[in-house]
């Protein structure tokens, strides 16, 4: 793998901090602002490589902790990696697996030098530093990885939530040495911690952002906060931010998420939302979220929606996939899986398209007004709070 890695601004929202770029990467170009559909186990769910280009995903996230545990990483290596192993040519971005030791793994301990801990699999023990996290990441060889941090809880006290940020600023500077040791070719970004303390988040944004990281990741975010104290935060990251990197807001997110994070000056968007709520019967609409189960679907003859270019959508009625949904047909994942991924990178090609066009504040407005984030309840209720939360944005 060469040791290409550029990020260029292709166009600048004059109102809002959204931009429109351009990722170049070993495994090819990716156009922000992007979402890249999660392969937690090495693969997203139901879908396969091939579907995943149909659909044009352009970079797809693996976990570092799931493929530490299972099939392990040095199997990986000797399968060449992990875009041989997995057949999948384009970029990849592996998360450092902080997150999931402190939302899945047992009995951990922490110290300086890093964490141990009980696997969620099988209870053995693991360790894990800055610079075993480096040497795995280099035997799965994304082109993008992400260093060791520490995820405060949330809620969380102020002086718990400072001693984890720097303690994670300290690993993520162990992280750095380590990655030029084992693979310098692999494009390394930094992760924004500081929970939800405004002074931290500026802090952390400001003291990784001079690090020589490619790419700032921001982490401990959308860990169970009303939506309204993640978009606070940003407002103290991304000023802090140096402009000439890729921001990637780790862990998020819905479609709503994809239009207000792009306006928080957010370019890269990941999260397993899309494919689980598929395999619930959740399918986006460009009128909101929808449940594929409900009756009204039974007899409809048109496709999940009108104006989706996905394969589901180009090739079978809604009355079949609802069909399919309500008979737990396997097909239905895949189905399901596909149009939800594509709507999500459709959005995220109209959102550029809007940046490029200079009216991304008019599209963010227009699309907030017709969708409807989740349930089909009280949508009038839904619609209310939607508005608020796009006003105080305006107000920002
Ligand atoms: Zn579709």
């Amino acid at each position: 793998m060469s040791s290409f890695f550029n990020f260029t601004i292709d166009a600048e929202c004059p109102d809002t901090w959204a931009r429109a770029g351009t990722i170049q990467t070993p495994h090819g170009t990716i156009q922000t602002p992007i979402f890249m559909p999660v392969g937690t186990q090495a693969t997203v769910k139901s879908v396969s490589p091939e579907e995943l280009h149909e659909a044009k995903a352009q970079i797809i996230l693996a976990n570092t902790y799931h493929l530490m545990l299972r099939p392990g990483s040095q199997l990986i290596a000797d399968f060449g990696g992990l875009h041989s192993f997995m057949h999948w040519d384009g970029p990849i971005l592996t998360d450092s697996g902080g997150f999931q030791v402190w939302s899945l793994g047992h009995m951990r301990k922490l110290n300086e030098d890093g964490v141990v801990f009980k696997s969620h699999i099988d209870g053995s023990i693991h360790t894990l530093t800055p610079e075993r996290v480096m040497q795995i990441e280099a035997e799965i060889g994304a082109d993008i990885v992400l260093p060791l941090d520490i995820c405060a809880p949330y809620p969380c006290a102020p002086a718990e939530a400072r001693k984890a940020m720097e303690w994670t600023h300290r690993w993520e500077e162990r992280a750095l040495v380590e990655k030029e040791r084992q693979r310098p070719e692999q494009t390394l970004f930094g992760i924004v911690q500081g929970a939800f303390e405004p002074e931290l988040r500026a802090q952390s944004a400001h003291t990784i952002g001079a690090m020589p990281f490619q790419g700032l990741s921001i982490g401990g975010l959308s860990v169970g906060e009303p939506k309204q104290e993640m978009w606070e935060m940003l407002k103290h990251v991304t000023p802090n931010l140096p402009r000439d990197k890729p921001r990637h807001l780790l862990g998020v997110g819905s479609p709503e998420d994809l239009v207000f994070g792009v306006g928080m000056g957010m370019d890269m968007f990941d999260c397993v939302l899309p494919t689980r709520v598929a395999r619930h019967g959740g399918l986006f609409t460009n009128t909101g979220r929808v449940s594929i189960k409900k009756a009204r679907f039974r007899t409809e003859h048109g496709p999940i929606d009108a104006e989706c270019d996905c394969y589901t959508c180009r090739t079978y009625s809604a009355a079949y996939v609802h069909h399919l949904a309500r008979t737990e047909e396997q097909l239905y994942y895949r189905l399901g899986s596909i149009h939800n991924i594509r709507f999500m990178l459709r959005l995220a090609e109209q959102l550029r398209n809007s940046i490029l066009n200079n009216n991304y504040p008019a599209f963010r407005d227009e699309f907030l007004e017709r969708y409807i984030p989740a349930s089909e309840e009280s949508r009038e209720s839904q619609r209310e709070k939607w508005k608020a939360a796009a006003q105080a944005r305006h107000n920002t």
